[in-house]
């Protein structure tokens, strides 16, 4: 990163950013096995995931209430859906290193260790869009622009807000609006 960007989001919430979306679009498929999900845990530092078919259903209904969060129209629309969120999944915030096997970061579950997986997500996703907002005073994130796709992103970029899931959508568009001009 170039010293002279204002530092937004680094560190742990980055790293937020990165588990909530990969797990939010993972959860967009709609045949997402249980080894899918843990694969994506485990590629963002979680230990030993164990996440069972059950998890995956509760999980699916918590990425839809996030997804709504980051389909909001505006910024009051969205921070109140993430207030609702909050208020209904989010516990007193406190720090948890698990034991020391982590470096401190924030737990708003019920239980740092024992949550079930969908409140862990819910509530520490609800909590990074809270952040977010607050951060930034703008929308947290939206959906896809590119026709056909319906998947979400969280924006943390600098400057002009991102459309794009993803750089092959937006190279997808782009070439599609280069032909079309032809
Ligand atoms: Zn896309």
């Amino acid at each position: 990163m170039k010293p002279t960007e204002p530092v937004i989001a680094v560190g742990a919430v980055q790293a937020v950013v990165d588990r909530t979306a990969d797990l939010l679009n993972a959860l967009a498929a709609p045949n997402v096995a249980p080894d899918e999900v843990d694969a994506v845990l485990r590629a963002h530092g979680e230990v030993d995931p164990v996440t069972t078919a059950e998890d995956v259903a509760e999980l699916r209904a918590a990425a839809d209430e996030l997804r709504s969060v980051l389909a909001a129209d505006s910024l009051d629309q969205a921070a109140e859906r993430v207030n609702a969120l909050l208020s209904r999944t989010a516990h007193p915030p406190r720090l948890s290193n698990h034991g020391g096997t982590f470096s401190w970061h924030l737990h708003v579950d019920s239980d740092d260790e024992e949550a079930p997986l969908a409140e862990w997500f819910l509530a520490s996703a609800s909590m990074l869009l809270a952040l977010l907002v607050s951060d930034r005073q703008r929308l947290p994130g939206g959906v896809c622009a590119a026709r056909g796709c319906e998947l979400v992103f969280i924006d943390t970029a600098h400057g002009s807000r991102r459309r794009y899931c993803s750089r092959r959508c937006a190279t997808r568009e782009r070439v599609a609006a280069h032909r079309a001009r032809r």
